[in-house]
């Protein structure tokens, strides 16, 4: 690969004959593998001794950035603390040295663990029950509407094909349902960033399986005509499905079950704590209202992701009925206050109170051309993971903000003052920023090129 970036990475710490093992003389009786199996020449693995691949790793694992070591305001992603006591009780052997096809007798206390895990996420929800099988909130959505489209060809309702998606909406939503089969229909948001109810009007018939929404959405508002929406959407006999990947702001405060959602997931990696990111572990159980759960699906990679289940249910019961209402009054404040303390340097296309998360259209002076993607970069130079950024698609500079309920003022404030310094320097001394990072182990990569030819080995090829 012809790439500067690529030179910096080349490492080179192998040198023939050094090895980082000893191992006891084989007593075992040699056996001959058959050719066909065998290599053609030795593997070409490095030859290091073992403080160099300690010393290595070590160092690599410095330059992750997690919630663990600097604030992470994600918004969609819910990066939120993940208290310690989890990873405490999610490593006990009676959890982690279980196989799923133990018999069940020998795992009362596991089927313990997933049968209250499925009683609380019901009644903070306002589910009749949950299947906890999915590994992903996409999953979820997967699951989700298949037991809708499970549900109306029980009927015989052979028609309905359409599945109407807010054009506010995360990726996922689209992309489930056209995985599932189904036509997904885009419903229009009004200027203030909800859903454009008259535009919903003329895309139901009697062709339309479900209706997929998020409440607060993406832009962190909260949806006041959902009631209308669910009575329009269940008028033309649709079902509602509940995006409820990020449950944060709603938790022990109001429930998708009552404003009369019949199908949704919840992501327990993200309003349930488990570190998450890179792809992974996830858990994204769906709950459905009565009536709807002899449409479970029967087929299951074993029991979910079981550990993940184990966090949740710590996560819940630590904080406990009194205190898990705070956490969406508090991911409110701390995300107001930050978009309060910042209006003066970037545009906030929607002045309407929101919730847990919010957007700015990147910086209000845009004369220098510094972008969203400029100041993300910037942000890294501070400590700082970059908010997500180009999404919601609605705004093009969108800069989604989500602090979660855990970040204390000083961080909040610390932030601020970045990204209020940034804005200056788009302004006085725009290349500094235009060129960001300039502080990390990599600078700028080419996001094209990274994507298009990632380069997967020590080696260099792809
Ligand atoms: C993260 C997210 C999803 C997808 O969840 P995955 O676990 O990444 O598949 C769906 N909807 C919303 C609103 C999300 O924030």
């Amino acid at each position: 690969m012809n790439n500067k970036l690529y030179d910096h990475l080349i490492f080179e710490l192998s040198h023939p004959g050094r090895i980082g093992y000893s191992l006891p003389h084989n007593a075992i009786p040699h056996h001959a593998l058959p050719s066909d199996v065998c290599r053609d020449k030795p593997a070409e693995l490095p030859e290091c001794d073992e403080m160099t691949v300690v010393r290595h790793y070590t160092n690599h694992s410095g330059n992750n950035f997690g919630v663990d070591n600097g604030f992470y305001p994600l918004g969609s992603c819910t990066m939120k603390y993940n208290p310690k006591i989890n990873e405490e009780i999610a490593s006990l052997p009676s959890f982690t040295h279980i196989h799923p096809l133990q018999p069940k007798q020998t795992v009362k206390g596991c089927e313990e663990v997933t049968t209250a895990l499925r009683h609380l996420l019901s009644s903070l929800t306002g589910m009749y029950d949950f299947t906890l099988k999915p590994c992903a909130g996409a999953h979820g959505e997967l699951t989700g509407l298949m037991i809708i489209r499970a549900y109306h060809e029980s009927r015989g309702d052979m028609k309905r094909v359409k599945v109407i998606v807010p054009d506010s909406a995360h990726g996922t939503n689209p992309a489930s349902a056209a995985v599932c089969g189904l036509q997904v229909v885009e419903v229009k948001s009004l200027a203030d960033g909800t859903v454009d109810i008259d535009d919903l009007r003329s895309k139901l018939d009697d062709t339309v399986a479900a209706m997929m929404m998020t409440n607060p959405n993406t832009l962190g508002l909260f949806e006041h005509n959902i009631v209308e929406i669910v009575k329009l959407v269940h008028d033309c006999g649709g079902l509602m499905y509940y995006d409820g990947a990020n449950l944060n702001p709603l938790l022990g405060i109001c429930r998708p079950g009552d404003m009369g959602f019949d199908v949704m997931h919840i992501n327990l990696h993200k309003t349930f704590s488990t570190p998450h990111g890179g792809g992974g572990p996830g858990s994204g159980p769906v709950g459905v209202r009565k009536g709807l759960e002899p449409f479970f699906p029967m087929v299951n990679p074993f029991h979910g992701n079981f550990l993940v289940e184990v966090r949740a249910l710590t996560y819940i019961l630590s904080l406990g009925k009194e205190n898990i209402k705070h956490v969406g009054p508090l991911s409110t404040l701390n995300a107001t206050y930050i978009r309060h303390q910042l209006k003066d340097a970037y545009e906030l296309p929607i002045q309407s109170l929101s919730k847990h998360e919010f957007v700015f259209n990147g910086l209000k002076d845009k004369s220098t051309g510094v972008t969203t993607l400029d100041v993300a970069k910037r942000l890294l130079d501070f400590g700082f993971h970059a908010p997500t950024i180009y999404f919601p698609l609605l705004f093009h500079e969108a800069m989604m903000i989500e602090p979660t309920e855990n970040e204390s003022k000083e961080t909040l404030d610390h932030f601020i003052d970045v990204m209020h310094q940034i804005a200056r320097e788009a302004k006085e001394t725009p290349d500094v920023v235009k060129t960001a990072p300039h502080n990390t182990p990599i600078s700028r990569v080419d996001d094209v090129l990274a994507a298009r030819h990632p380069v997967l080995t020590f080696k260099g090829e792809n």
